[in-house]
């Protein structure tokens, strides 16, 4: 934590990134980061390769971040947040690769170490989690903006408080964040009361797209392109639909696969999975050549349709 404080407080301009497709955690974390780092007067660039959920747009300070890369390279520092992998932020890769240092902040078990300064900690509920504890550390002011970010990436990443995850920090600085001015209802009511309608029909898609392996172990939700076009929604709604399927009676693990958007940096498919609690599914990702939690992971893959089901129905045989 000292070396990483030391790196922060000796930069000047600092570029701050996150994982393509956000979650609350990533985006949460982010512009915490940066607002913090902002009044600790330095010069930050927020950046997101992906446009930013429309539920995660009422946060204070979502309009610094870009989806542009910046036009000059004059950034001494980079920041990547809650990426178990460089990769995962995107096109941005090489330009981070081309910055003088690079500090990881992150709590994937999966964390494959990059970067010359590193806050890798699993054990933390969320990425939120562990920049709270920086801005303790650097004497920060955490103020209504910064502490809406951090309760954001804490409510969205432990699943309101009910994922595996869950522990007793995420408790006790959320408590915190509410002192600090957050209203729990405001931050329910944009992160998950305010869905489109082609959001719920997506849903409908999604529920009735379900598969059951023969043991019964495996659920399978898919969610293709042409569901999109239909119902006029993006990648960003499908988040959480995984969870109707992993709440299914005998299921050990739920698998969710989603097509991407052809030409798309991404591979053709990106498959989510989460478990009960008895199943590594970080493991099963990562020999996917992705990675994750214990409990929520996810890989990209280049496959057709009929193939990557075969594979994922494999899993089940295993389980
Ligand atoms: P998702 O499947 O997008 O819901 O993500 C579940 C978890 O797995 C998150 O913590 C992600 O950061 C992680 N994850 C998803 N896709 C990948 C990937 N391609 N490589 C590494 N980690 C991933
Ligand atoms: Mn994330
Ligand atoms: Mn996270």
């Amino acid at each position: 934590m000292d070396t990483v404080i030391d790196r922060l407080t000796e930069s000047q301009a600092i570029f701050l990134s996150t994982h393509i497709n956000p979650d609350g955690d990533a985006i949460g974390s982010l512009i915490a980061l940066g607002l913090g780092l902002q009044q600790h007067g330095k010069h930050i660039y927020l950046y997101n390769a992906s446009p930013i959920p429309a539920v995660y747009r009422f946060l204070p300070g979502v309009q610094l971040v870009q989806q542009v890369l910046p036009e000059s390279s004059a950034w001494d520092t980079a920041v990547v947040l809650d990426c178990g992998t460089l990769d995962r932020i995107g096109v941005a890769v090489d330009f981070v690769r081309g910055l003088p240092q690079v500090i990881n902040i992150d709590h994937h078990v999966t964390n494959t170490n990059f970067g010359q300064y590193r806050l890798v900690d699993s054990t933390a509920c969320s990425s939120a989690e562990i920049v709270y504890r920086l801005l303790k550390k650097m004497a920060i002011t955490i103020d209504a903006a910064i502490a809406t970010s951090i309760y954001t990436g804490i409510l969205t990443d432990t699943g309101s408080f009910r994922f595996a995850n869950t522990n007793s920090a995420a408790y006790t600085i959320c408590s915190e964040m509410v002192q600090a001015g957050v209203d729990p209802y405001t931050v329910a009511q944009h992160v998950y009361g305010t869905y489109s309608l082609g959001r719920i029909k997506l849903l409908n898609m999604a529920l009735d797209s379900i598969e059951i392996s023969a043991n019964g172990k495996l659920s399978l939700m898919t969610l293709t392109q042409d569901m999109f076009r239909e119902t006029d929604t993006n990648p960003e709604d499908v988040d959480g639909m995984i969870n109707y399927a992993k709440r299914i009676e005998d299921v050990k693990v739920a698998a969710l696969i989603m097509e991407n958007e052809n030409g798309a940096v991404q591979k053709r498919y990106h498959v989510s999975l989460r478990s009960d609690g008895t199943v590594d599914v970080a493991e099963i990702a990562a020999s996917f050549g992705g990675g994750g939690h214990f409990s929520a992971a996810g890989f990209g893959v280049e496959s057709s349709l009929k193939a990557l089901k075969k594979t994922i129905n494999s899993i089940a045989e295993k389980l």
